[in-house]
């Protein structure tokens, strides 16, 4: 039996977190889901959009599987998802994209795995003003040798583990000298250790021309955090939108598992969002607990009812009368 937080989200969370429960269960995986709440419901209940009962289930069953959250607008309050991955060291995030059979994208053969430094860069969340008018304002990029190192170790290693051939690390060097600089240098350094896997290196702005003129020539890609939040995007929409991709957050101690997409508050409430993603952050889940029989059968069962395309979300067939919990139910009779 595995202990697992569960956090359901907002908008379209608690929809789609149903039914990749419901499927994960079905898989014969025994797991005690211990219920949580972060986001918006957290602050309507508790007046706090990240309360301790929450984090101390997080410390003490050290793997998450949380819906989307909708970040609260407001000076006072950060992106919890920012928050929480800083507070349990997620520093890697893993953002796989592939094309799936059955999914109609103007591509071919995409398989695009994104490995984004989750918790320094611009996203470190030191910012100010500098002036008592506010008419100044200033961010701090912070990149350490040591979070580059472990973000760029993961990514190598990952590339080993899942015979996988090359690693582009992409980054700014030309212009940010010190903090992308830093980045590259501890590349070019941990890459020496890589002698099989091919490495090159890439400028984040020509990497955006080359992933849309040929996405193909991508494996795994490793990048500092802005650029590794921006580029999953651009990779989501090479394969057919962000109802497919999945996402672990991975530290020494901890995991999370959420989809790259947010709470979608445009399609809430109407059975059309696509649970694919977080299914499939439940199919890494399943690995990362050592589950690897039940996340492969998920994996297929999802696969099987993407392939036929009658059970999916309208964003997947625009004639489908299917919604979220049709899809649900159809990977559910494939398992
Ligand atoms: P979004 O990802 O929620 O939506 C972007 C677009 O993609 C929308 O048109 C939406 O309908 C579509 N979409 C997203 N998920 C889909 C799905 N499963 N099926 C079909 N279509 C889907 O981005 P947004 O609208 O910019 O953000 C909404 C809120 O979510 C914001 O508060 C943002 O901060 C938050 N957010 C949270 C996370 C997270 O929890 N990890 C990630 C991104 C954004």
């Amino acid at each position: 039996m595995h202990n697992v937080t569960l956090i359901k989200g907002d908008g379209i969370g608690p929809s789609i977190m149903e039914e990749a429960v419901k499927i994960i269960d079905a898989s014969g995986v025994k797991i005690n889901w211990e219920a949580a709440d972060a986001g918006m419901a957290a602050f309507e209940k508790h007046g706090s959009p990240l309360p301790d009962e929450t984090l101390a289930s997080i410390e003490k069953n050290r793997v998450a599987f949380k819906g989307p959250l909708t970040t609260l607008e407001g000076k006072g309050f950060r992106s919890i998802n920012v928050e929480m991955r800083r507070k349990f060291n997620l520093y890697a995030n893993v953002r796989p994209a592939k094309i799936w059979k059955g999914v109609k994208t103007p591509f071919k053969d995409v398989d695009i795995v994104i490995v984004r430094e989750n918790t320094e860069g611009l996203y470190s969340g030191l910012e100010h003003y500098l002036t008592r008018e506010k008419d100044i304002a200033e961010s701090l990029a912070v990149v350490t040798k040591r979070g580059s190192e472990n973000i760029i170790e993961y990514a190598f290693k990952y590339a080993q583990d899942n015979d996988r051939k090359k690693v582009t690390v992409c980054h700014k060097a030309n212009i940010l000298k010190y903090t992308q600089g830093l980045f590259l240098d501890t590349a070019k350094e941990v890459a020496t250790r890589y002698p099989d896997i091919e490495f090159e290196t890439m400028i984040i702005d020509a990497t955006c021309m080359h992933m849309v003129m040929k996405p193909q020539q991508f494996d795994v890609v490793v990048t500092t955090n802005m650029f590794g939040d921006i580029l999953s995007d651009l990779t989501a929409g090479l394969v057919g939108g962000l109802g497919l991709i999945p996402g672990a957050n991975i530290g020494e101690d901890c995991a999370l598992f959420e989809a790259v997409h947010g709470s979608a508050p445009d399609i809430t409430g109407k059975n059309l969002a696509n649970p694919t993603a977080v299914i499939m952050a439940g199919v890494m889940m399943l690995n990362h607990l050592g589950e690897h029989q039940a996340a492969d059968r998920v994996k297929l069962a999802v696969e099987k009812v993407i392939g036929e395309g009658v059970y999916v979300t309208p964003d997947l067939n625009a004639d489908s009368k299917a919604g979220t919990i049709e899809m649900g139910n159809a990977i559910v009779d494939a398992l």
